[in-house]
């Protein structure tokens, strides 16, 4: 199989919706990262998302629903769940929560919660009406690798497995959704930092929110499927660095923000200024493309420690991308 990349011609929509409501796979662009989708109440499509990307059958699938009405058919809301969806839907926020019973056991990892989300991007959208099916989506590559945000990057990654890409360009947030659990509402927990903050949905339901500890313990991971340590990660070996050195080939240096003069080519950066958002779009792509630069080793700029926002979440997806096998 050689997937093809299609242009979002309003034919081709319709025809990549009729491919997902009858159990076949198609990545598609959202927000955060490109996802590889498949109807979720098809428990067969779903288990062929997992051989696609060689992910475990522990790692649990988020759900990409178009609205909280269409959420509210698959999970147990409750009233905090009710206020952030109404608040940050659609966006890159995903809520966990009770299942309910048409969710098949293999979009859970066989577990009672069930991850939702939203998204706001205008063809994922489209494909969703279009579908008239939840889409399960994790991020269109292969397991533990750097996220795509691009179509090619998903051809590069899964171009061999899956027969068809929507082509949405360059994805604007650059970073997966952040991960709110709320099975207990009186403490809200997230997994996983992205673009909406601890700060903002503390501001929306007025009381704390915890952030989970992540923990190297295999016992931990088992507890908490999908929340492996290695993730986002390039092959050749990532250190993080305030400081990249080094004058040769050998070393590519990644920079927050674009140094002054003339950069030689195992110079790179994510922003021209330094500003957060950009930092996000461009991790990955910058990341891939120092992987395939022939480096021996990848040093990449920290964060300060005073960068709010944003930050959470790229020091997150930095550290873990860093971690050693
Ligand atoms: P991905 O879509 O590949 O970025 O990964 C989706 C992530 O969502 C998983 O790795 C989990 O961290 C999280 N997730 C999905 N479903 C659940 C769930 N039921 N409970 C907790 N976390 C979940
Ligand atoms: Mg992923």
């Amino acid at each position: 199989m050689k997937a093809k990349i299609h242009a979002p011609t309003p034919a081709n929509l319709r025809r990549l919706a009729a491919v997902l409501r009858r159990g076949g796979l198609v990545a598609i662009p959202t927000e955060t990262v490109y996802g590889l989708a498949a109807h979720a109440l098809d428990a067969k499509a779903c288990r062929a998302i997992f051989r696609a990307k060689g992910r475990p059958a522990n790692d649990p699938l988020i759900v990409h629903v178009l609205d909280l009405a269409h959420a509210e058919e698959l999970a147990k809301f409750n009233a905090a769940a009710r206020q952030v969806a109404l608040r940050f839907w659609p966006g890159p926020l995903t809520v966990v929560l009770p299942k309910k019973s048409c969710v098949p056991g293999i979009v859970t990892s066989g577990g009672p919660t069930v991850a939702l989300r939203a998204p706001a991007h205008p063809l994922a959208r489209k494909l969703l009406a279009l579908a008239q099916v939840p889409l399960a989506a994790p991020s269109a590559n292969p397991f533990s690798y750097i996220s795509p945000t691009t179509a090619v990057h998903v051809q590069q990654g899964l171009g061999g497995k899956i027969g068809h890409i929507l082509d949405g360009g360059s994805c604007t947030v650059g970073v997966e959704s952040t991960v709110l659990d709320l099975t207990h509402p009186a403490r809200p927990r997230i997994l996983r930092p992205g673009a909406i903050t601890a700060a903002q949905l503390e501001k929306v339901l007025e009381r704390k929110v915890f952030t989970k500890n992540r923990s190297t313990k295999s016992s931990v991971r088992l507890l908490a499927p999908g929340m492996l340590e290695r993730h986002y990660s390039p092959r050749t070996p990532l250190r993080l660095t305030p400081r990249p050195v080094g004058t040769n080939q050998q070393n590519a240096l990644i920079f927050l923000r674009q140094p002054a003069g003339k950069s030689p080519a195992h110079v790179y950066w994510l922003s021209k200024r330094g500003a957060l958002d950009e930092i996000a779009r461009n991790l990955y792509r910058v990341l891939r493309e120092a992987d395939a630069g022939g480096h021996r080793e990848i040093q990449l700029e920290k964060l300060p420690a005073t960068a709010g926002g944003l930050a959470a979440a790229l020091n997150d997806r930095m550290k873990r991308a860093a971690v050693k096998l």
